[in-house]
């Protein structure tokens, strides 16, 4: 993995270069991301900068021995650790058991999370760790003598999966063997364990801008034009969700969404009530419903920013910065701000298994009231 196939990230990225510039690579760090959001990836870019030969102001060579090996996640300096099951009852396993499957997986899908690698390893409704075995492999391990002369890299996914056993590492992560890195990638750091927590330098990521998602399905996963844009807007910032979304998604959720406001505004009563009836069905689904709602408030909020952002800055598809534009001259900046609410709202309500029909009928109501009573001017 190079940094230029790691999606967005550009501050992470920055920060990183600068610390190899400066030769100030600290020992142990934590690359803390929301879910989906390229931590396992940018670290992968990370320790083979690192391990380059040639590497670039901007990236790794991506030709010479130590990038080919790192390509193919088979660098013998180079360490993984991760959550696994037993693969018998009573047995203590190491991730190294689970080697193959790991490769499989980053290769397919580098931002994934635990529940994709539990199903990966046919263990769906297991509780996945990193045990004190696996603990003691990695001290072993990184006491050896590094292979090629250069670093020995630890990437160890998801340290909140390590109990209490994690405190076998301290002494490393205090007094590293020399030339070693410690690499942690979380996606839920308030659950690693304080004294490892408060040891690890961290690299924050953030979620992923829409039009870097768009631009990533459409170059990654042969996703339209079209399709990418609506899911870049609902992903939630996450690569993953993203993917998820491409999969799952049949409807085109801006005609829909077009269909919907235009019975509104012409109180065409029995196309709404058979659009409620559809949308809201069962057969949809839920995660396609917050789809929709997600895709739409992003819109209203793009909607807001309309009032003080000219819309050609937006990096928004043609069809949706017309969109934009239209909503953000029909409704009024405090109509906007109770319409996002309310999709919040119904997001919300979606997620606990709200009765979904009910949630769209009420959102169909509000929209009525502000789409066909006068503007509000205030
Ligand atoms: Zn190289």
């Amino acid at each position: 993995m190079l940094f230029s196939e790691v999606i967005d990230q550009q501050t992470a990225k920055e920060k990183l270069l600068l610390m190899a510039q400066q030769q100030r690579i600290p020992h142990a760090m934590l690359f803390r991301e929301p879910e989906g959001c390229g931590g396992l990836p940018l670290a992968l870019a990370w320790a083979t900068y690192v391990l380059c030969e040639h590497p670039s102001k901007t990236d790794a060579c991506g030709e010479c021995a130590n990038c080919r090996k790192m390509a193919q996640l088979m660098h013998p300096d180079v360490h993984f650790s991760f959550p696994v099951v037993p693969r018998k009852p009573g047995s203590e396993p190491v991730s190294d058991d689970y080697l193959a499957e790991w490769r499989e997986f980053v290769g397919v899908f580098p931002y994934g999370d635990m529940q994709d690698w539990l199903l990966q390893i046919h263990a769906e409704n297991r509780q996945g760790n990193i045990t004190a075995a696996e603990c003691r492999e990695i001290v072993r391990k990184l006491s050896l003598k590094s292979f090629e002369g250069g670093f020995k890299i630890l990437i160890l996914w998801l340290p909140e999966y390590l109990g209490q056993q994690g405190n076998r590492l301290l002494k490393m992560i205090e007094e590293p063997p020399e030339n070693t890195l410690l690499i942690f990638i979380s996606q839920q750091p308030q659950r690693i364990l304080g004294t490892i927590a408060s040891r690890l330098q961290t690299i924050p990521l953030v979620p992923l801008a829409p039009e870097a998602i768009t631009q990533a399905l459409i170059t990654r996963a042969n996703a339209s034009p079209q399709l990418a844009a609506q899911i870049g807007l609902a992903a939630n910032g996450s690569y993953r969700q993203a993917l998820r979304l491409l999969h799952d998604t049949h409807t085109n959720w801006q005609e829909n969404l077009r269909n919907w406001l235009n019975a509104i505004a012409r109180q065409q009563v029995n196309t709404l009530v058979k659009w409620i009836e559809e949308t809201g069905s069962s057969k949809t689904g839920r995660e396609q419903q917050k789809f929709f709602l997600q895709y739409f408030l992003n819109l209203v909020e793009k909607a807001l920013q309309a009032h003080y952002v000219p819309a050609e800055q937006m990096h928004l598809p043609d069809s949706e910065r017309e969109f934009v534009d239209r909503l953000s001259k029909l409704l009024s900046f405090n109509q906007l701000t109770t319409l996002s609410d309310q999709l919040n709202q119904a997001i919300y309500y979606i997620e606990r298994n709200a009765n979904a029909r009910l949630v769209f009928h009420a959102l169909t109501l509000h929209l009525r009231d502000m789409l066909i009573s006068p503007v509000d001017t205030r």
